[in-house]
């Protein structure tokens, strides 16, 4: 169900509290990558536009429910006020009378970026004390932070019930791509899944089992699959735990209609690291002492050209560990068969993320999602506090 978005409602002239995720990366007190900043412009450039007095709100890091000089938020103020080419206030606090004369003092079409919300201890508790100090600065709350829909916090989720609530761009660029997903994908819907941990993702592995075409499994997680279907695989790194999960998984792709595919040729190394000795081996082939960093050129040819054919696909964890230049070779694979796709395209996952990027990659894919902890809830069918505070869409 499509939410309520800020055109939906009358903003002209309001104070706007809006929720955004700036929890970027800070070397030396600059930001060093700042996607998840531009992607809360569109939102912050239309209310400005109206006439609205911007107040913004993130979290950065995990500061100790307690102020950490090296956690705030100005490094951020900076590069906001370069990508809007105006300037931005920013205090250092996150409410109280200070930041109420602060925001009394603001005129149409100014910013003011508020501290880090997670110095105040009352944040993660949701805490309606907070909720109503916060609910004092503003006359209505966007919410624009899809990564942290997944937090029942007082920023995230506790504000939507005591002011009239909408979501921004971002959160609905994100919700329309995933439950396109979800709901009607493009067929055949081929999902990639990788990364480390099969236990992470064994709610998602479940569900795509159920919706997609083809399944096809790479990454760390892939090792677990092998060792599950009886082969050996070295020094590979096999989740114990999770051996019995994905048995399980490839019973149950056995009698549904979704293809499960592994790995039939995988590239070893003699040690973790760059410069490691390796070979490309047959799955069935994987020498005592040695362990799987990647897939294999014959996979990755096969993850390919499942991929150039699908009419959707979704694509989290990277395939091998791209990290390293000589095992980033199958994740490159398959993010170009994903950029040369001609359907629809949708990536979500830190990493995965973090790979497309260093491959020039993002802007070829249809959706990035910003969420990766909250992209996964979302498709493994969570609710997420974030999103089920805000209401519907009213229909015509
Ligand atoms: P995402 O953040 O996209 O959801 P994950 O966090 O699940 O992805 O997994 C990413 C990590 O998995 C990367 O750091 C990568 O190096 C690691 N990885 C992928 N393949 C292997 C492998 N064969 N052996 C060890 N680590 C791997
Ligand atoms: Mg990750």
């Amino acid at each position: 169900m499509a939410k309520k978005t800020v055109k939906d409602v009358d903003v002209a002239g309001k104070r706007v509290l809006v929720r955004v995720d700036f929890n970027v990366p800070l070397v030396d007190g600059r930001v060093t990558d700042d996607t998840r900043i531009r992607a809360a412009l569109p939102t912050i450039r239309y209310l400005r536009e109206r006439g609205c007095r911007v107040i913004l709100m993130s979290h950065l890091g995990r500061p100790k429910d307690a102020p950490d000089p090296a956690l705030q938020l100005d490094p951020v103020a900076m590069r906001l006020g370069q990508l809007l080419a105006a300037p931005i206030r920013k205090v250092s606090e996150l409410c109280g009378p200070g930041v109420e004369a602060t925001v009394a003092a603001m005129k149409p079409g100014d910013v003011l970026l508020l501290e880090n919300s997670r110095f105040d201890p009352r944040e993660k508790k949701n805490d309606p004390g907070l909720v109503c100090e916060l609910a004092r600065l503003g006359d209505l709350y966007v919410n624009d932070a899809f990564s942290a829909a997944h937090r029942a916090h007082a920023t995230t989720a506790g504000l939507a019930a005591v002011l009239p609530a909408v979501a921004g761009f971002q959160m609905d660029k994100e919700l329309t791509a995933l439950d396109g997903l979800l709901a009607e994908p493009q067929r055949p819907f081929v999902v990639v899944l990788g990364g480390a941990k099969v236990t992470d993702k064994i709610r998602v592995i479940d569900r795509f089992l159920d919706l997609a075409d083809q399944l096809l499994i790479g990454g760390a997680m892939s090792f677990t699959f092998l060792k599950a279907s009886g082969l050996v695989v070295g020094t590979s790194k096999v989740e114990e735990e999770g051996v019995a999960v994905a048995a399980d998984a490839l019973k149950k792709a056995d009698g549904s209609r979704c293809e499960l595919l592994l790995p039939t040729d995988v590239v070893v190394a003699d040690a973790f690291a760059e410069d490691a000795a390796s070979r490309v081996v047959a799955v069935d082939a994987i020498p005592e002492g040695w362990m799987g960093l990647d897939i294999g050129p014959e996979t990755a040819a096969a993850y390919a050209a499942a991929i150039l054919k699908a009419g959707e696909v979704f694509w989290n964890g990277p395939m091998g560990v791209f990290e390293m230049a000589p095992f980033a070779g199958g994740t490159r694979t398959v993010a170009e068969a994903m950029a040369a796709c001609p359907g629809v395209t949708v990536v979500g996952g830190g990493d995965s993320v973090a790979a497309l990027n260093a491959f020039g990659l993002a802007d070829k894919m249809d959706h990035v999602s910003m969420g990766g902890g909250a992209s996964l809830e979302f498709i493994e069918g969570t609710a997420l506090p974030g999103v089920t505070t805000l209401p519907d869409k009213e229909h015509m």
